[in-house]
This record gives C-alpha cells, structure tokens and sequence, in this order.
C-alpha cells in the first residue's frame, strides 16, 4: 500500500513528506495505522548525521508512537484488527541468553539486531529500500512491525500520552523503578530536566522518595520540573541516596556521582558522545558507591508499559503536561526545530 511518511534523504535537511510503498505485514507482523509519534532526542541526532544505526538513507525516523492494528501476518495470534498498541522499542525474543535471564533490554535474537538496524525491507521510496528506526519508523500514516512489539492499550487510553510511554517515560521511570530501585523515603537529584528527566523526577515520586531535586541550565526546565514534584537547585545538594544524570555530559556525571552519600547510588541515564572520558575520583568508589547505566530504563515492555498506562490511567503519572504540542505530519520540521531549541518538552506527531 502507499502511504505518506517523513523521509531523511539528507543528513542536516529537513525531512520530506513523500508518499512511500509499504508491504503487507509478514509472518508474525502487524500493520499499525499510527496515531501519535513523539519527537525524541534520538531522532535528532540521526538527522544530524550522529546515529550509528542511521547510516544509509533514505530513512523514515519516529520510535514512540501509538496506533491501531489494521491488519495482521500469519501467525499473529495475540492481536487482531482494531486493537490499539503501544509499538514498543523492542519485542525481545524470549529465547536468546538475555532473555532467558529475565533482562529482555539485552536481547540478542536476530529479530532484534535486525530492528536495530533499521528493520526488515518492508518500504521503498521511489523503487529505494526504506529502513525504519529501530524497525519502527513512526513518522508515517502506517508502520509495519513485529507483533512482539506491540503491547495493547485500553481502547479509551489518549494515544499521543500512550506514545510517550515507549521511549521517554519508560527510559525516566524504568531508570528509577528497575535499575536504581529507589526506596520509599529517600533523597533523589535528577540532572537534566527534558523529556527523560522529567520522567525520573516522576518515577521518583511514583517510588515514593520524598526529597527531590532537579538542576539545569534552563530556568524554563526547572520550573517544568517544579511541576513535576522535584525542587529547583543551583548547586547540587550532597549526601543524597540516589543521583540520576540525564544529560550525557562526563563531567556532569562526575559531579552528580560525587553529590551521593557512601553507598549511594547514580544512574546515567543520558545517552553521552562516544569517545569521552569519565573521571571520577575511585576512592568515591571504595566508599560504596554504585554507578550503573541502563539502556532505556532495562525496560521489559510487556510489564512496564502496562503498568505505566494504569498509573496513567489512575491519575498517579502526568503524560498530558509533557505534551507541549501536537502537530500534524506536515509541520514536522517546524517542530523538530522546537525540539532542538529546547523550547518544547514533548512534540507529539499527530494523525486523524
Ligand atoms: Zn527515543
Ligand atoms: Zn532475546
């Protein structure tokens, strides 16, 4: 079928809404009519020329989004036309060594390596192979993937707060409930407040740590992060139980790992430069620190994205005040240049 997606065909171009070919869903695949898309970091890094899984275009970016099942492959048993999803970032296989050891952000199967590198050849651009980010590609009417991927979503549930489940919130919440585990009661600094640290400052609170802080160099940041439960801080407090970087930064990371008690815990959650260096000082460590990093929140999507809609759902997680806009496919490069400003804390792709 023919739809229209946004396509990279240059590196630092904006992007172009163009009418692409999209196969039938294959074996154990779904087509999803997307309804909503977020505009995540990452896909500005690709358009920039800086992702090492974006390298042969064209190329349709978008990673969080929601839709509706249209129609399903062969095999497909655990969804049907008309459900609604969330299309995860991963549909582990259940069956490689990560797996079977309960840490399905690890996954190794095939299916999984091959969605990192852009997926199955399912699209064409005027006769060209198509990848998709992540086998994704959610910057289009319709996207075809793996039925693993998709976790169902209560038919009343908004799908631009749904989408935001898949990458930002499950990064920022995941980093709080899975990999530090913070305990009710304790102290929490959060670096960084964009879309992902607005979401540890919110998992924070889901978890039950009564003292929050929140540092950035943008004062509009902080007052978003104000809203969200956390205290503005311009020095970082010391002594705190767990501190979490979003920024990527080293340095600081560095400074935010030094700011933890004995035995205190810090999480990079940002995703830094490769080649970099982080210095810290070790005997910081012998004192019984932990420094962890988590690949978007070690995130099991049949749990967690659940479980995220039903707080949602409950009232107990703000999706909606993340959403700064909603914008149709036709003004994606407009908003892209909003993201970039920092002006925005969630852009959200919308479809009727
Ligand atoms: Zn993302
Ligand atoms: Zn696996």
């Amino acid at each position: 079928m023919l739809t229209r997606a946004a396509v990279l065909t240059e590196f630092h171009a904006p992007l172009e809404i163009r009418e692409v070919e999209l196969a039938d869903p294959g074996p154990g695949e779904v087509r999803v009519r997307i309804r909503a898309s977020g505009i995540c970091g990452s896909d500005l890094k690709a358009i920039d020329g800086k992702s090492p899984v974006v390298s042969q275009l064209p190329f349709v970016l978008g990673h969080e989004s929601a839709g509706v099942v249209e129609s399903v492959g062969e095999g497909v048993a655990a969804l049907k036309p008309g459900d609604h999803v969330i299309i995860a970032m991963s549909g582990p296989c259940g069956r490689c060594r990560g797996c079977a050891g309960g840490e399905f952000h690890l996954c190794s199967g095939p299916a999984r390596m091959t969605a990192i590198m852009g997926g199955l050849p399912r699209m064409t651009l005027d006769g060209a192979e198509t990848r998709r980010f992540i086998g994704i590609g959610s910057f289009a009417e319709h996207a075809v993937v793996s039925e693993r991927m998709c976790v169902k979503i209560a038919k009343d549930a908004p799908f631009a707060a749904m989408a935001l489940l898949a990458c930002g919130v499950v990064t920022g919440v995941g980093a709080v409930l899975n990999v530090a585990r913070v305990q009710p009661g304790s102290s929490v600094l959060v670096v960084g407040c964009g879309g992902v640290g607005l979401n540890v400052i919110q998992g924070a609170v889901l978890a039950g740590a009564t003292t929050i802080y929140a540092a950035d160099i943008a004062e509009q940041k902080l007052k978003l992060a104000e809203r969200f439960g956390a205290t503005p801080v311009q020095e970082f407090p010391q002594n705190v139980d767990y501190a979490f970087d979003a920024t990527g930064v080293p340095g600081v990371l560095a400074k935010a790992f030094a700011a933890t008690r004995p035995g205190g815990t810090t999480v990079m959650v940002g995703s830094p430069p490769r080649g970099q260096n982080l210095e810290i000082d070790p005997s910081l460590l012998f004192a019984s620190r932990r420094l962890m990093g988590t690949q978007g929140g070690d995130a099991a999507p049949l749990r967690d994205l659940p479980m995220l809609a039903a707080q949602y759902m409950a009232g107990r997680l703000d999706l909606d005040g993340l959403i700064t806009e909603r914008v149709p496919l036709e003004d994606i490069n407009a908003a892209v240049e909003r993201v970039r400003q920092g002006s925005v804390a969630r852009s959200v792709i919308v479809f009727d």
